[in-house]
């Protein structure tokens, strides 16, 4: 099969092969030339770091991120008392898929032509760390970003919602590692890459559907709690957390629009194998909108936690009187038992919900319950490819 390696132009890793020398379940869409060896060995992955092939950029653009969110949280490991405050621990799992999903595609991407079943497998790896992704996300936002009025609300079905927004979330993650991991023993076809974006698009859109209502609520209802200016909208919420969730909605679109797409390569296949091929533009806005949505979590993570702790009182007196006693009441029993709690009227106090940082289980234990799971899913999924010996290809 490789009598043509000798046309092949050579790396540090071994030769370069064109697309009409390597497997056709390797083949990339459009992508011409910059294929590894289909069989590399470890050493020869590792080296293929530094030739000029189609998925080095895809690797560097995911590992180099992997190193800025750890060194972030060796920063903020210092600064935040992650192990006495239970408040932080939804921001510590936040963290940890943000090193984690970034190390997980670049490993994937690294040693997936180490076999035809490496390939699979690094890519169930790669999209069970995705989900995880999805999940850490919802423990974030559930803790620090959801609106005040979801949170303070009375209504049986909103305050139902807030307690098992998080429990949907984890069961939106498992799906999401079963459907794209089973999308890679479909032969290709639309269909069968609409419900890879369709796994992927599910746990994102409903982990934002709270951050689009905080976001466009004010919008919405342009008379909403008419004292209300824009600035003070929801106290307990930063603005400058608005419009980096905002930012965020608009890197996750251009990523999703090169992942679908397959521009810039469709048009002129050739041009871009090596530099600017749709992977590589999908990793970069990607890893740009979680930037962002790092920094919207830490400034909701820091805006809260001023607010519930009462550290800012001028922010209480500008919200209308129910809120302001619903925000007193919060900030009280926060410090007091860390329920979030509501007023009922002047001398009663209901419990809004159950869900609260301050149990290990709904944040960190529920983050290694859906790891495993999806360690488990990942598992049983390679023994399906060991009994089917796969050579699908997938896209
Ligand atoms: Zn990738």
């Amino acid at each position: 099969m490789f009598g043509l390696a000798l046309s092949a132009s050579q790396g540090f890793s071994g030769p370069i092969y064109r697309v009409d020398q390597v497997p056709e379940h390797f083949h990339e869409h459009y992508i011409l030339r910059g294929y590894r060896q289909p069989k590399s060995s470890i050493s020869q992955c590792l080296l293929s770091l530094f030739d000029p092939t189609n998925e080095t950029l895809n690797i560097w653009t995911h590992f180099l991120p992997t190193c800025y969110f750890m060194y972030v949280t060796w920063q903020l490991w210092g600064a935040v008392n992650f192990g006495g405050d239970s408040y932080s621990w939804a921001l510590l799992c936040y963290l940890f898929v943000c090193c984690a999903f970034p190390l997980a595609s670049a490993v994937a991407h690294l040693f997936n032509v180490m076999s035809d079943q490496a390939r699979h497998i690094c890519f169930f790896l790669d999209y069970s760390a995705l989900s995880l992704f999805s999940f850490g996300v919802a423990i974030a936002y559930r803790a620090y970003s959801f609106p005040s009025s979801l949170l303070l609300s009375k209504n049986v079905i909103l305050v139902w919602y807030c307690d098992n927004y998080v429990n949907i979330a984890a069961f939106n993650a498992v799906l999401s590692t079963l459907l794209t991991c089973h999308t890679r023993f479909l032969p290709p076809s639309p269909t069968h890459k609409a419900m890879r974006l369709g796994a992927f698009a599910i746990p994102y859109f409903y982990d934002n559907i709270p951050i689009l209502y905080r976001i466009l609520m004010p919008y919405i209802f342009s008379s909403y709690q008419g004292e209300l200016n824009r600035e003070s909208d929801d106290p307990s919420l930063p603005l400058g957390g608005h419009y980096l969730h905002a930012r965020q909605f608009m890197f996750t679109g251009f990523a999703a629009f090169w992942y679908a797409s397959h521009f810039p390569e469709r048009l002129l296949p050739g041009m871009f194998d090596i530099v600017g091929h749709s992977h590589q533009l999908f990793h970069v806005c990607g890893i740009l909108a979680v930037m962002d949505q790092l920094k919207a979590i830490l400034l909701d993570f820091h805006h809260r936690k001023d607010f519930l702790e009462g550290l800012i009182p001028e922010h209480h007196m500008r919200l209308p009187q129910d809120y302001r006693h619903a925000a007193d009441v919060l900030s009280f029993f926060w410090k007091d038992t860390g329920k979030p709690v509501c007023r009922v009227s002047d001398d009663e106090i209901a419990l809004v919900g159950t869900w609260d940082t301050e149990l290990w289980g709904n944040s960190v234990g529920l983050l290694a319950f859906v790891f495993w799971v999806n360690a488990v899913l990942t598992a049983l999924f390679t023994i399906r490819l060991m009994y089917t010996g796969c050579k699908l290809k997938s896209c």
